[in-house]
């Protein structure tokens, strides 16, 4: 069934789903003709269908801009996506149904085809229904993640299929919201990728641990919020392609005139660029193409046009807080580095209330450092570092136990896994001001951070955020 819902979506989407079979079903049985009840079910059902359809549309949107409206990450419409979803499919085919049982009681069977092939109405009708039940079957969450790329292109050509289907005036809204998103998404990908200056490449390189390093070249300026990720494109490796990434670093270039400076002593800066790095960790499909063709090219870095579609997301600040617990399970770390770097900005510069930061970071071996070796040098060298931070590693499957060693007070590296509630119990000890756990890496790591920071929220204020890394 997918991402099991939270106690609060599973209580949203039971209310959602309560509403809709109420407004579907309570209607006056004691009507002496059935056919009068089935047809106003058909009326009701085809109604909230297409009614839902347009909420459905909106939330699977990356550009629904309820995401930064309500600060609502993008994987929690994607949840209420697909539960919308299930109710659409059922309510198309109560529809359907309805109408089938009240045209044979007319026509019998014969009318039922008759009006299927001849009557333009029902035709597309029928097809809109039959597209649902194929969104639905090719959707569970086994083929999702199974065959991502194929449930999706097949997900949009049978959503466009619906859709054409039922072609109503409202329906037509829907279509221009989906143009809509997928307009601004193109814009995007102009804005970020092209100026005058070129095309974005890209530099990858192959790390141990089946990981990349991945450094996007823009040609031009981009802000980007901590917390944030983009889709990324790589040519040669199926450009259609687009996956999700979170931003690890970020880091501006000066462009200077390239003009020799003939009058004056300085060069003229013409602005500046913005480099985006990533560590994309190696599953089966193009992540994997992308590792095997940086590991062919090592020692080198792989060079390769490539396409940068964000940021998105980076809606949670964690500012206020004066209490921050970060934790990251392996690639998860790309997460947490860019609020790492900000925090101590932030408490140099004297612009947020954050005094106390803890990153706890959980890798298998030690050489998986690697994957974020140049920023961490640049956090650790931070004016202020000393005064906010500290780090834990833990290293579950070191290939050489000497290699596990603390480097200073601040920066600590132990074997195994952390016991994470023995952990909170001693940061809420020592808790400055609210604190805030976020975490972000494999689903049962989420897991067990969420039950230990809910045995310490009846102690103090203690906020919890999740970042999923799949959807
Ligand atoms: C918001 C977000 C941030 C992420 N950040 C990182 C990161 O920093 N580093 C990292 O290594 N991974 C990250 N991921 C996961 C990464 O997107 C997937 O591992 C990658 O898309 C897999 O590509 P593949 O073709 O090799 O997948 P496959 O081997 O075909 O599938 C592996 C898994 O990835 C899922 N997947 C495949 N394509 C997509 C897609 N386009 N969108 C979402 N899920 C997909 C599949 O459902 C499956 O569960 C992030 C995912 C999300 C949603």
């Amino acid at each position: 069934m997918g991402t099991l819902p939270s106690r609060w979506h599973a209580l949203l989407l039971i209310v959602y789903m309560a509403m809709n079979i109420a407004y579907t079903l309570v209607l006056d049985y004691s009507r002496q003709n059935k056919y009068s009840v089935a047809a106003e079910l058909r009326g009701r059902s085809g109604v909230l269908a297409v009614c839902n359809m347009i909420a459905l549309v909106i939330l699977a949107g990356r550009n629904n801009p309820l995401i930064g409206w309500l600060q609502i990450s993008f994987d929690t419409y994607n949840l209420l996506h697909r539960w919308m979803g299930r109710m659409v499919v059922l309510e198309a085919l109560v529809h359907t149904s309805c109408w089938a049982y009240v045209q044979h009681a007319d026509t019998g069977f014969s009318g039922v085809y008759h009006k299927l092939a001849n009557d333009p109405f029902c035709s597309y009708g029928m097809v809109g229904t039959v597209a649902f039940v194929l969104i639905l079957l090719t959707s569970p969450s086994p083929i999702r993640h199974a065959f991502y790329e194929t449930f999706l292109n097949l997900h949009i050509i049978f959503a466009a299929v619906a859709i054409a289907g039922v072609w109503k005036p409202y329906i037509r809204a829907v279509a221009a919201l989906w143009i809509c998103d997928r307009i601004i998404r193109l814009g995007r990908l102009i804005y970020c990728n092209y100026s005058t200056r070129g095309w974005t490449t890209a530099s990858i390189e192959a790390m141990p641990g089946d990981a990349c390093r991945v450094t996007m070249h823009l040609p031009t300026e981009l802000a980007v919020k901590p917390g944030s990720h983009a889709y990324l494109r790589f040519a040669n490796l199926n450009f259609w392609e687009s996956h999700p990434f979170s931003i690890a670093w970020v880091a501006h270039r000066p462009v200077f005139s390239p003009d020799l400076p003939l009058m004056e002593k300085k060069l003229t800066l013409e602005g500046q660029t913005t480099d985006i790095s990533f560590v994309i960790h190696a599953q089966t499909g193009l992540t994997r193409r992308l590792f095997n063709a940086a590991k062919v090219c090592a020692p080198r870095t792989l060079r390769l046009k490539a396409a940068f579609e964000g940021p998105y997301g980076g809606h949670h600040s964690l500012d206020s807080y004066g209490h921050a617990v970060l934790f990251a399970g392996s690639s998860g770390i790309t997460h947490q580095i860019p609020y790492v770097k900000h925090l101590i900005q932030g408490f140099s510069d004297g612009t947020i209330a954050t005094k106390k930061v803890l990153l706890v970071w959980i890798i298998r071996d030690v050489d998986h450092l690697e994957w974020v070796r140049p920023w961490m040098d640049e956090i650790l060298r931070m004016q202020g570092r000393r005064d906010i931070l500290n780090i834990k590693l833990f290293v579950t499957k070191p290939k050489n136990p000497r290699e596990i060693s603390s480097p200073s007070s601040t920066v600590q590296m132990l074997p195994g896994r952390p016991n994470i509630n023995l952990l909170l119990q001693t940061e809420v000890r020592d808790q400055v001001g609210a604190m805030c756990v976020t975490v972000c890496g494999p689903g049962a790591l989420q897991d067990s951070v969420r039950e230990a920071v809910r045995e310490v929220q009846d102690v103090s204020v203690v906020d919890f955020i999740e970042e999923s890394f799949t959807w």
